[in-house]
């Protein structure tokens, strides 16, 4: 009898990642934890975004030390929008130009399109490094700063962690270096050029870096369980790490940087 209900399960979960049904506009696959939303994407596309996507679902928690108790499951998977070009994207989100995807986290809806540059290896992870880090530290805890938040993001796109700390070890030596209290007042969307945005997605990066990887695993876990549960951000650094505050953790991280 188990081996039947098995075998059903298995034919159950097999039609669905093959079924094609339509939602408006859309056409719909589906995988064990995302359900696609495309239009005219080719089929090996969709095949390696579901599989970079489920790959992801298990690294991104990996990296953080997360253990899941709320699987993407069922009506819980995770939804991906695939417009087929850049300005059907830009109409259809209202994103600027130099945008190659998006994220609501709370709904856990990514948006991006075919031909966006570096899809599968930053936009991606990315957005899924948004979504499940929010959904472990609580989407409305207004104690996780922005450098937190972008930088768990950020630290997902593997091949940035090196160049970023190499950044934020030259922005040292230049004096443009932002310690974590200007990180947390900065605001992307307003920042006056480039040059700046970048520096501050990558000293986020390195931040998180130094965290997760001058310690051990469990310091991150635990700093994030007790964000999440206190919402204060200092009172989470002190409980994990052995610093006061943010500021000491400033100074500390700054200081790694000209190490080595
Ligand atoms: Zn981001």
């Amino acid at each position: 009898m188990k081996k039947i209900i098995f075998a059903i399960c298995v034919l159950y979960l097999f039609s669905l990642s093959g079924a094609l049904a339509q939602d408006n506009d859309w056409y719909i696959t589906r995988s064990t934890h995302f359900i696609v939303y495309y239009k005219n994407a080719k089929e090996d596309f969709l095949n390696r975004l579901i599989e970079r996507a489920e790959d992801y679902y298990e690294e991104i928690a990996e990296n953080l030390g997360f253990r899941r108790f709320d699987f993407w499951l069922w009506d819980k998977r995770a939804k991906i929008y695939i417009y087929d070009t850049a300005q059907d994207y830009q109409e259809g989100t209202g994103q600027p130009s130099w945008s190659g995807g998006c994220a609501i986290a709370r709904s856990k809806i990514i948006k991006t399109f075919t031909e966006a540059p570096g899809f599968f290896d930053t936009v991606l992870p990315h957005e899924m490094g948004h979504i499940i880090f929010r959904e472990f530290v609580g989407f409305n805890n207004n104690a996780v700063p922005i450098w937190l938040d972008e930088g768990v993001a950020s630290y997902q796109e593997k091949f940035r962690r090196a160049t970023a700390r190499r950044i934020a070890k030259k922005a040292v030596e230049d004096g443009a270096f932002m310690d974590l209290r200007k990180l947390a007042n900065f605001s992307p969307p307003t920042a006056k050029d480039a040059e700046e945005v970048n520096l501050f997605y990558a000293e986020s990066l390195s931040a998180v870096d130094f965290l997760i990887n001058e310690f051990d695993i469990d310091n991150f876990v635990f700093f994030c369980q007790n964000l999440r549960d206190k919402e204060d951000l200092d009172k989470a650094i002190r409980s994990a790490y052995p610093f006061m505050n943010v500021d000491s953790l400033s100074r500390a991280w700054k200081e790694s940087l000209t190490e080595r």
